[in-house]
């Protein structure tokens, strides 16, 4: 069964136009049977980044050695470079009950131009606002006993201990010069020297090991942590035993668990069995990294609305849509953002007048009603198809594992803001999983994940104190 959508049409699209989405319809749609084809692959590409270094999925360690018990308490600093934002965080972890904090926070769109610029730039910016944050909360460190910082770094990096990461390549359309094979915390500790900064960084953590680990400060049935944003990814705690990369490390026992970063944006970077249409090929080859995190490109929110939108270009440009209409706009890449294709999904108006109303802002067209219908048709087709891949990836972690229930913390804006993405995630799952027809509920659950990069990163930085005291590591 397929149909997804029991909207009723708003018009009859005319010949021409139910023919190419009929066309567009089968290249997007991803069948129970490719899903499983997919996620099989998937399974085998995780155990050979398991392997040994410089494999196509990394599977990165990150040195956050098993969960937390909930009493971890502290006050920390916490600091997430995302692909959007930029927030920094003080927050107090109390141990009376599990979970129980303060947070005070500040956030920014990160400016643009930064990302794309060098490295220096971004480091002094980062830390002239980390030195506002400090000052403003008047939060008071010394030389002999400095802030303790959690930085979320959002970006595949290896990893020889915990505050230290030298990054791999830039995802999500970032391209900013002099990091790539850098260590990355440590050029944000010389911008802080610089500054005189009484903050110490005392771990580097991905966004899907902090909402890993912040939803299992306070649910211990978490066992995935998962990002469904800008970028998509994956961590999820392995034996070290299970990682021959590390297996041999000195103090390493096999039973030690440790939290493993897949870094599954770059799944099938060969293409072997992604089913790519000619607009994913194009995102590819216009992207500031051509031929790296292929399944990210055809998944993930920073991609989704630029799907959509090299879909509508290529159809106007045939002539079957917007006619005598400036499309100037629509021809600017990245103009329509997963929030733009969200809406359209949302839009319960009579005759989708939103949709109309957002075509008009923000493309200076005004579609008719036929084309409304074709567009909301559109933007199901990219959702749906993005949400189903999604699946592939955790759904090869809990074969893998052999985890049965428990819950998955996804965070992002595309599970957290799209409409129908907890739905459709879950009808996928049962698909590839085959969960019987007749369960009363489902085994594993899609979560809204707790607050990673500032609650996971305090959590992780309170263990890694912790272990430090103990004298391991
Ligand atoms: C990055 C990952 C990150 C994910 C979600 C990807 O592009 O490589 O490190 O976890 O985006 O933010
Ligand atoms: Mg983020």
């Amino acid at each position: 069964k397929r149909e997804e959508s029991q909207i009723e049409a708003l018009a009859t699209l005319p010949p021409e136009l139910e023919e190419e989405i009929g066309k567009l319809d089968k290249d997007f749609w991803v069948s129970k049977e490719k899903l499983k084809e997919i996620s099989e692959r998937f399974g085998e590409e995780l155990a050979e980044g398991l392997e040994e270094n410089g494999k196509n999925i990394p599977m990165n360690i990150t040195w956050v050695l098993g969960f937390p018990t909930g009493r971890e308490n502290g006050s920390f600093l916490t600091l997430d470079l995302g692909g959007t934002n930029l927030r920094v965080c003080w927050i107090t972890l109390k141990d009376s009950k599990r979970g129980d904090l303060d947070v005070k926070q500040h956030q920014y769109k990160l400016p643009s131009e930064l990302k794309t610029g060098e490295a220096e730039a971004l480091w002094n910016y980062i830390a002239e606002f980390l030195e506002k944050f400090i000052t403003d909360l008047d939060l008071k460190g010394t030389k002999d006993d400095p802030l303790p910082l959690g930085f979320t770094f959002s970006y595949p990096a290896t990893q020889d201990y915990i505050d230290h990461g030298i990054l791999q390549t830039w995802t999500k359309g970032f391209d900013i010069k002099g990091v790539e094979g850098e260590d990355a915390a440590q050029q944000l500790r010389d911008a802080m020297a610089k500054k005189n900064l009484p903050i110490r960084l005392v771990a580097l953590i991905n966004d899907t090991t902090g909402a890993m680990i912040a939803s299992a400060y306070h649910d211990p049935s978490t066992i995935i942590g998962a990002i469904f944003g800008t970028g998509c990814n994956a961590a999820y705690m392995e034996d070290c035993g299970s990682i021959p990369k590390v297996a041999k490390t000195a103090g390493i026992t096999p039973d030690t668990p440790m939290a493993i970063n897949c870094e599954y944006g770059a799944f099938d970077n060969a293409h072997r069995v992604l089913p790519l249409t000619k607009y994913d090929t194009a995102i590819d080859a216009e992207s500031p990294r051509p031929g790296e995190q292929a399944f990210e490109k055809m998944s993930a929110g920073l991609y989704l609305g630029e799907i959509f939108r090299q879909v509508l270009v290529d159809v106007h440009s045939r002539g079957l849509i917007f006619k005598h209409q400036d499309v100037s706009k629509l021809k600017q890449p990245y103009i329509l953002d997963t929030g733009f294709l969200s809406a359209i999904e949302d839009d319960e108006s009579e005759k989708l007048s939103k949709t109309g109303d957002a075509f008009k802002e923000t493309l200076n067209i005004a579609p008719t009603e036929p084309e409304l219908e074709f567009i909301r048709r559109l933007a199901e087709l990219i959702a749906v198809r993005g949400a189903r891949l999604c699946v592939c990836g955790v759904a090869a972690i809990c074969r893998k594992k052999r985890l049965s229930s428990g819950h998955v913390a996804a965070d992002g804006s595309v599970a957290n803001k799209h409409p129908k993405f907890k739905k459709r995630w879950a009808g996928a799952m049962a698909e590839i999983l085959e969960w019987p027809e007749d369960r009363e509920e489902d085994p594993i659950v899609l979560t809204s994940a707790e607050d990673g990069s500032g609650v996971g990163a305090a959590v992780i930085v309170a263990m890694t104190l912790e272990r430090a005291k103990r004298g391991k590591m």
